[in-house]
Order: structure tokens, then sequence, then C-alpha cells
């Protein structure tokens, strides 16, 4: 078997890489590990940034993939417990960031892509790359029924996140990780709730708590936590009492609606360069982004679009030099993005209890915060990072 781009896992990034070749007429195959059930089930990211639905409507892909989402460019911050608006302050133009469940994006991603006649394979497991630093890679997996296959490429397109097999198939000593660990804790509470009327974040001082849409009748929760706390320490009951305490209002989940509970440390990690030879990698292959400021699903998708222009430009007129580009270029986003996050957790978590990094810190952070209500060019700028625009 022979196609152009093999593209090795089928979330967010993949998918986008797959659609967008599509468009143009280049062959591909998505190798995805896990069954098509799996996938479209899979809960994460809740906000499509506005720089990516501008991105779908230029591909003709807005209406399939984005289409029928509320529109929110308005981000609520609460500090103890009064309300201030951040929204589109300083910007020219209109935000169009959506509120599109992750695993939603990818149902219509698939649907898209099986739509436009996308040769997607859902099971594909003991897949190995081969040769991606000569001529012509060759990529081999076996399929749900046991049987080996052997596809021959031009590109391989890494999109199989943080513990996929790309990445982990360069040689030790090509990629540099340059990980971080901010030091601090999340209970993620899923809930059939009530969401809120735009994503709220909440300061206070028993600490960071979020709220945001998932959906028509679903929410997801966060809430800082002690380091070393599991789920078992957060009751249902305790969840909603340091809900109220920290969002000053009842919007915790009802008794009995939460459907997932997790804790998870808040980590960070960049691995330089992003091509290995013929090998691209994409997404959360190349980066994780802690999720403050909604930035991981949304630097996938900047970074599908890039590969894909690379590659039309390869196909179409032999120029390698969008391919040759593409690691430094996603880099750069890659890092601006990963400041925005930890500028934002910094400050988000710094304003409110002052028991990990002290008083002075806390009153710095609150200046900052501050400074989004007083200046119009910190909103703007933050509007901007939010957008995607910067
Ligand atoms: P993934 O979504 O991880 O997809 C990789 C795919 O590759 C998977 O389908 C996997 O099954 C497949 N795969 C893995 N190994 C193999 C293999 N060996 N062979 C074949 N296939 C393989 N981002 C935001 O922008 N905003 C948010 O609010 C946000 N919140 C988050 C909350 C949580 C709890 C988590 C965990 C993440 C959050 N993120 C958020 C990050 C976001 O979910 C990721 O950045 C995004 O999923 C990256 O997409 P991806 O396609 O690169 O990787």
């Amino acid at each position: 078997e022979r196609t152009t781009v093999v593209v090795v896992g089928a979330g967010p990034a993949g998918l986008t890489v797959a659609g967008l070749l599509l468009r143009l007429g280049i062959p591909c195959t998505v190798l995805e590990r896990r069954p098509r059930s799996r996938v479209e089930q899979r809960q994460r990211a809740g906000i499509v940034e506005h720089r990516a639905v501008r991105m779908f409507e230029e591909w003709g892909l807005a209406e399939r993939v984005v289409g029928g989402f509320p529109y929110d460019g308005v981000l609520e911050v609460r500090v103890d417990g009064e309300s201030r608006l951040l929204d589109e302050t300083g910007l020219a133009e209109r935000l169009e960031a959506r509120l599109c469940p992750q695993q939603v994006l990818v149902q219509r991603l698939i649907a898209a892509c099986l739509e436009d006649g996308g040769d997607l394979r859902f099971e594909a497991a003991e897949v190995t790359l081969h040769g991606v630093t000569g001529e012509q890679p060759v990529v081999r997996y076996r399929d749900a029924d046991g049987v080996a296959h052997e596809i021959a490429c031009d590109l391989v397109a890494g999109c199989d996140g943080d513990h996929g097999v790309s990445r982990a198939s360069i040689p030790d000593g090509v990629l540099t990780a340059y990980p971080f660990d901010h030091g601090i804790a999340w209970l993620t509470v899923l809930a059939d709730a009530a969401p809120p009327r735009h994503p709220l974040l909440a300061v206070s001082r028993h600490g960071f708590a979020a709220h945001f849409a998932r959906g028509p009748r679903a929410s997801r929760f966060y809430l800082q936590v002690p380091l070393g706390d599991g789920p078992d320490d957060w009751p249902e009951d305790r969840v909603r009492q340091q809900l109220r305490a920290r969002l000053g209002s009842d919007d915790g989940p009802p008794p009995g609606t939460v459907t997932e509970k997790e804790v998870f440390r808040l980590r960070s990690v960049v691995h330089e360069p992003m091509s290995h030879g013929r090998l691209h990698l994409v997404g959360d292959a190349a980066h994780i982004i802690s999720p403050m400021g909604g930035k991981g699903m949304n630097l996938a998708l900047y970074e599908a679009e890039v590969f894909a222009r690379a590659v039309r430009d390869l196909v179409r007129d032999g120029d390698d030099a969008g391919l040759r580009s593409y690691s430094a270029v996603c880099l750069q986003r890659a890092w601006n993005y990963q400041e925005f996050s930890r500028w934002m957790t910094e400050m988000l978590h710094d304003a409110g209890d002052d028991t990990r990094t002290g008083p002075f810190r806390r009153r710095l952070a609150r200046a900052r915060l501050d400074r989004l209500s007083t200046s119009r060019a910190s909103a703007g700028a933050f509007a901007e990072l939010m957008a995607g625009l910067a």
C-alpha cells in the first residue's frame, strides 16, 4: 500500500490534519489505536478559540465542525465572589470562539472526514514507524483481526498524543524536553449540571476554582486541592461546600450528578524540535500545556493547519520550505501559549490562597488581575491571546 501522508492518532490534531488534506485532495491514511466509540467519548477541552473557528471557515469546514455551538468571547472572573467580565475590549474584531466540547469536535471531524471519503482506520494496533529519515518511510500496524499491514508514504504526521509511538520512535538524544511542574493540583469533576453563563474562574482565600460548560446540560468544575490529595479526599459534599465558598454561589453540581472525579497535577512540557526527517509531531505528541487558558487543543488545531499547508506546497509545487520551517513556526506559538497559560496559572492561584507563595506575591497577583479591568491595553492583550490572535 502507498499513500502521501500517514497520520498516527485520531484526536483533534490527527483528524484536523486529515480533514484539511482531504480538502486539498491529498491522499492520507489515519491510524488510530482505539475504537471509534472510545475516541468519540473522551471529554477534555471545551473552547475552540476564535482563530481556530476562522481557520475552519477558511477551509469550508466551519458549518460541519463548529456550527450551531454558542458563541462566547466573554470570560467571568469572580474575585472574592465579586464578578468581573473580561471581553473583547480593545479588539477591533468581534470574537468568534465557540463553546464546543472536545468529544463533539472529534465526532464531527470524524463525520466530516468520512463524508469527504477519508481513510480512517480504528483499532490499529502495534503501529511502528520505519525509515523516517530516509526518502520513503514505512508504517506498519495490525488491524482488529490481527492482520499485519504496511503502508509506504512520503510523510508521517505524529498526532498520537503524549504517550504515543511517534515521539517515542525518535532516537534518544535527538529531542530536548523542557518540562515544568507548576506545583499545583486540581480536582476535576464532570457533572450533569447546568453550565455557567460564561466560562467562570474564581479567585478567593479558599483557593482557585472554575466552572465550564461541557454541553447544554453538562459542566466541568475544577478545584485547586492540596498536593498529595486524591479523589477520595473529596466526597461530593466537600466539593459542593468548597465550590460554594469559592464561587460565592450555589452553582455546584446537584447531589448525584457527578459522573467523573479525578485529581491531576498541573504540568507542562515542550519537546524540541518537532520534526525528525519526514516525521512531524503535531499537538500533544510534541507538548503539553497546563489547562489554564484552554490552549492545548487549540494549539493542536493550529499546528495541523501549518502542517497541511506545508504538505500542499510540497505536493503541488515541490516546495519543502514549509516543512523545513514547520518546527520553528509551531514552537513559536507553543511557547507563546505556554507563557500565557503559565502567566494565568500564576496570577489566578497566587491571587487567592497565599499559604503557597506568600502575602507579597498575593498582592502582586491581585494588581495584575486588577489591571485587566483598569487598563484597556492590558485587557486588549489578554483578549488577543484568548482569541489566538497574538
Ligand atoms: P490526543 O487528543 O491525545 O489524541 C491522540 C490520539 O492518538 C488518541 O486518539 C490516541 O488514542 C491515539 N494514539 C495514541 N497512541 C497511539 C498509537 N501508538 N497508535 C495509534 N494511535 C495512538 N485543551 C484546551 O485547548 N482547552 C481545555 O480546556 C483543555 N482542557 C483539558 C482538560 C483535561 C482534563 C485534559 C486531559 C486536557 C485538556 N486540554 C485542553 C488539552 C487537550 O485535550 C489536548 O491538548 C488535545 O486533546 C490534544 O489533541 P491531540 O490530537 O494532539 O492529542
